[in-house]
């Protein structure tokens, strides 16, 4: 700790607090996630949090916020984090209301690339939302909060309860699945709540919105293109075998047209078999 030099609190985490901090030497900003070992063991989370937290320092793609390093000392554990400028995708979002289709390409590029890159290291990260993207200085997208990722590669299918409602895929709620097309589903409805400014499913409470998941039905308010809404149905689909692979949304004609300078660096590299 005595390398940093700490700023401003830039959120509130479920352990403790993040803050804008500095490393003194070279005067590298980051943001310093501090978590209590008294309330981790609280909720008997210590060996998720371990998890989420090697999986994240083992990550190294453009559009993943980078974990530099983690420490602890008798009270707390440390994360060392890429500072994101511009916060919360969710922020964003509210703010404008619905985003062009442009900027959605951009994101929806880079999101599916960091995805890829994931995927193809056996890494789910089940719980894609706005409010676990954050936005960085340059407007570029870092995925974050590998709380419920899973890195496995035995089992397909596994029974945990895993994302919020409005991300939920159906396969979920009619047979408590959480397939590998989790997070498929999930860019479909970060897509169109990007595009509309609402979540597809969303309804007067809880019943209503698993009812509206179930039967995958999805309506636009606003006029979109024809090309997007293509590329929606490819994910937001009932039959999880058949959601379209990171891979080829990342190289997708909407997102390439959309988004001419956004070039991604996995999908480039790895065309899908
Ligand atoms: P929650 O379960 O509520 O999401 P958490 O324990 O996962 O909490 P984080 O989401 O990592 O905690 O951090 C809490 C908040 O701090 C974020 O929602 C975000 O607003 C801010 N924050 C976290 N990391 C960064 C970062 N690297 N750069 C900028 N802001 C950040
Ligand atoms: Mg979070």
């Amino acid at each position: 700790m005595d390398n940093f030099d700490i700023g401003r609190p830039l959120g509130k985490g479920k352990f403790g607090n993040v803050y804008l901090a500095r490393e003194k030497s070279q005067k590298f900003v980051v943001a310093l996630k501090v978590m209590f070992k008294v309330q981790i063991g609280k909720y008997n989370v210590s060996h998720q949090l371990k998890r989420e937290i090697e999986i994240q320092y083992h990550l190294c793609h453009p559009n993943i916020l980078r974990c530099f390093c983690y420490f602890h000392d008798e009270s707390r554990i440390y994360m060392v984090l890429e500072f994101a400028e511009k916060g919360e995708l969710f922020s964003h979002l509210r703010k404008h209301g619905r985003l062009s289709e442009e900027e959605t390409a951009k994101y929806i590029g880079q999101v599916s690339d960091a995805l890829a890159y994931c995927h193809d290291k056996n890494v789910w990260h089940r719980d894609i939302k706005p409010e676990n993207i954050l936005v960085d200085g340059l407007g570029n997208l870092k995925l974050a909060d590998f709380g419920w990722s899973v890195h496995d590669k035995t089992k397909e299918n596994r029974n945990t309860v895993c994302g919020t409602l409005d991300y939920l895929p159906p396969e979920m709620i009619t047979s408590n699945t959480c397939s590998t097309t989790v997070d498929n589903w999930a860019v479909g409805v970060l897509m169109y709540e990007c595009l509309v400014g609402k979540a597809p499913f969303e309804g007067n409470g809880q019943k209503e919105t698993l009812d509206r998941i179930k039967r995958c039905r999805v309506v636009y308010p606003n006029p979109i293109s024809e090309e997007a809404k293509a590329l929606i149905s490819k994910l937001i689909t009932l039959d999880y075998l058949n959601r379209a692979p990171m891979v080829e949304v990342a190289i997708d004609p909407w997102v390439r047209t959309r988004a001419p300078s956004f070039k991604p660096v996995f999908a480039k590299t790895h065309p899908h078999h």
